[in-house]
């Protein structure tokens, strides 16, 4: 029987993307997975039949809704803070509601909602938020509010790691670089630009972050906290 048989999974932002892989990867491993998602409804319930898990409808900017949407899936064993989204431009010219929104999903959602997992979680338990290279490292313009959320997951990090160590649980972000998605496709106009930056020069995929997750929520794991997991083709070597 598998390690994860049985257990509760919740991710945050699973209807796409990384976040479809880690809950295809959770199901197949015989996890009981509950996934939200906000804007691609039919995504969501063609997954949910293709691997049994559980969707939910949940706008991660609404903190009130996520916020009730994950004490309503506890308790849960393994949580995992996928959704994220970017904000490309001039600083001077971008949206300051877009950047806000992005604030919202990206940092104040993932505090929000992980303070709620951990409500009704038990000891030995996992968070895991889905960060980014660029927490790390900004080697091109236009990114700024992406890069500071994601900068921000690993302050987060550190700090649950210690305010929830005496419980066991462990706290860890996963940061990917270029990966195969609808937010960043292989193919897409600024692929070779960031190719011209690794040392695997090519799109990595979501079923291997999605394996690193599984590592990290893992037996093997359990003295693994507070860490950042980077899986970027040599992105920020
Ligand atoms: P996609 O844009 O392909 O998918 C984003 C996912 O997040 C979707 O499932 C989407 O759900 C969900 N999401 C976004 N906004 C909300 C919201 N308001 N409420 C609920 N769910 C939401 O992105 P990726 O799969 O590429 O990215 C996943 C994570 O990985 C993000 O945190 C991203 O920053 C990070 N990342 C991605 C990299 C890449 O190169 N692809 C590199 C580094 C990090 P829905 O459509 O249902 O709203």
């Amino acid at each position: 029987m598998s390690y994860f048989a049985g257990k509760r999974v919740m991710v945050l932002g699973g209807s796409r993307g990384i976040g479809a892989a880690i809950v295809s990867a959770f199901s197949q491993a015989e996890a009981e997975v509950v996934f939200t998602y906000s804007g691609s409804k039919d995504a969501a319930a063609s997954l949910a039949s293709k691997t049994g898990a559980t969707a939910v409808f949940a706008d991660a900017a609404d903190r009130s809704a996520a916020v009730t949407a994950v004490r309503n899936a506890g308790p849960i064993e393994i949580f995992i803070y996928n959704a994220g989204v970017i904000v490309s431009g001039d600083p001077l010219a971008v949206s300051p509601d877009d950047v806000d929104r992005l604030i919202d999903i990206n940092v104040r959602s993932p505090y929000h909602t992980a303070v709620e997992a951990v409500r009704s979680m038990p000891n030995g338990g996992r968070l895991l938020f889905i960060g980014s290279v660029h927490g790390d490292r900004m080697p091109f313009k236009g990114i700024t509010s992406y890069g500071l959320s994601k900068s921000a997951l690993q302050g987060m990090t550190r700090g649950f790691a210690r305010d929830f160590g005496h419980r066991e649980i462990t706290v860890n972000v996963v940061q990917p670089g270029p990966t195969d998605t609808d937010m960043n496709p292989a193919t897409g106009p600024l692929a070779e630009q960031m190719h011209a930056q690794m040392a695997i020069k090519k799109h990595g995929t979501s079923e291997d972050v999605a394996q690193l997750c599984l590592y990290l929520a893992g037996p093997y794991a359990s003295g693994i906290t507070g860490a950042m997991h980077t899986i970027d083709g040599g992105f920020g070597a």
